[in-house]
């Protein structure tokens, strides 16, 4: 290659290049803050409450479940298959959510997909296109971003009141002719706030107004990975049921704890099928390189689907830590599921205040990074007696702040 040629492409990946060094956001500058720390003392005692990497480990079904599906031998159980799933994985997941969700679903309405991150870009790469403009209410998954902007469309941020719950006034304020979608996420990471059902009913009220209004059908993504990790088995309130134009995202990254093994749906209401609506998440899954989930995740769906981890050992943590942090005048809104809690910055100034923690051993994630300054992000994926200690020492803050 000549010397020039390697110029323009130095030129051409640039962009690239910027995008690299920002992988992550917040949470990996923390991430990394961390790393410099323990370069620079190896004995230094961390805790890291940064990665929402759910520690608690699948049930034992899961891994009994993948050796006897693996002992059946069946021929040609390891190659390409359908986009959508395995048609028996789909009918068996249609009749489920049919019960869960309060609608009709049948095999065409269910896609198997990578985690629900894949679910979430398969839908997005559907209705957006350059320019569109795509709602999400803070505080949101950071992902949730860079999806966004990778269709050229442009995120739009909504507040939340002091429960984490969205403003409703300012989400009918910020719909315009541009809205194609709106994303939300609840429970929610990283709040653990379950939106109530009002909420949601408000929500739809507003996009049924504008319906009416324009004839604007804005489609409802409801991204779903904690709603059965939620505490007291209270109920999630079904948007398929409320909203014509919505689908619903789940994954088994965190109730059954398999995020690495990348599993997850969507699934939408029976009403669409005569759209051909599945034919269309064949080709955005296919456009994106994603060839199917992946299948032996999918043969096991069926035989572990009522599993879960055990969601008490999330809920003590969540409530010792909160317990210590109340006691030193920190506050924090109970959260209703999952493993995050999202309390209140003891200085406004949230960056500052995560990476003075990291001197202290304890790395979280500043809420700026998810669309909420003056709070930060604790994900409680250690165990209790480590959470305890992080606690402890978040909660001598007013020495060394
Ligand atoms: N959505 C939210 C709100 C999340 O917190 C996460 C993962 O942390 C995802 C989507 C991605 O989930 P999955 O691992 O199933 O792709």
């Amino acid at each position: 290659m000549k010397q020039n040629d390697n110029f323009d492409l130095q030129i051409l990946y640039a962009k690239k290049f910027n995008e690299l060094s920002n992988v992550g956001g917040d949470i990996r500058r923390m991430f990394m803050l961390g790393q410099k720390l323990l370069q620079e003392n190896p004995q230094t005692d961390l805790i890291d409450l940064s990665l929402g990497n759910p520690d608690l480990e699948p049930p034992e079904i899961v891994t009994s479940s993948i050796i006897n599906v693996l002992e059946k031998h069946e021929k040609g159980s390891h190659r390409y298959m359908d986009f959508a799933g395995l048609l028996d994985v789909r009918k068996f997941l249609a009749q489920e959510l049919s019960k869960s969700e309060n609608v009709k679903i049948n095999e065409e309405t269910v896609y198997l997909t990578v985690g629900a991150a894949g679910g979430i870009h398969i839908l997005l790469r559907i209705f957006l296109d350059q320019g569109d403009e795509a709602i999400v209410f803070a505080p949101y998954f950071p992902e949730y971003i860079p999806y966004i902007t990778n269709y050229n469309a442009k995120p739009i941020v909504v507040c939340s009141n002091d429960f984490h719950e969205p403003n409703l006034d300012e989400f009918r304020d910020k719909i315009t002719e541009k809205t194609k979608v709106v994303l939300i996420n609840s429970p929610n990471n990283p709040s653990g706030v379950l939106y109530s059902k009002e909420t949601i009913d408000g929500i739809v009220m507003i996009l049924e107004e504008r319906r009416k209004k324009t004839g604007q059908c804005i489609q409802l993504i409801s991204d779903e990975p904690y709603s059965r990790i939620v505490f007291h088995e209270k109920t999630i309130p079904s948007i398929l049921e409320r909203y014509r134009y919505s689908w619903l995202i789940r994954s088994f990254s965190k109730d059954i704890g398999l995020a690495g093994e990348r599993i997850g749906f969507i699934a939408w209401s029976e009403d669409k099928t005569k759209l051909g609506f599945i034919n269309a998440l064949r080709n955005s899954a296919r456009c994106l390189g994603y060839v199917g989930a992946p299948r032996l995740m999918q043969r096991i769906l069926p035989l572990v689907y009522n599993a879960r981890v055990d969601v008490q050992i999330y809920e003590k943590r969540v409530n010792k830590f909160i317990q210590i942090l109340s006691e030193a005048g920190i506050k924090t809104i109970q959260p209703a599921a999952g493993f995050f809690v999202f309390p209140k910055s003891p200085i406004p100034d949230d960056r500052a205040f995560c990476e003075t923690l990291v001197t202290k051993g304890v790395l979280c994630v500043p809420g700026s990074g998810f669309g909420c300054p003056g709070y930060f992000r604790a994900s409680l994926t250690q165990d209790i007696k480590r959470i305890e200690e992080a606690a402890k020492r978040i909660s001598d803050f007013k020495k060394y702040i």
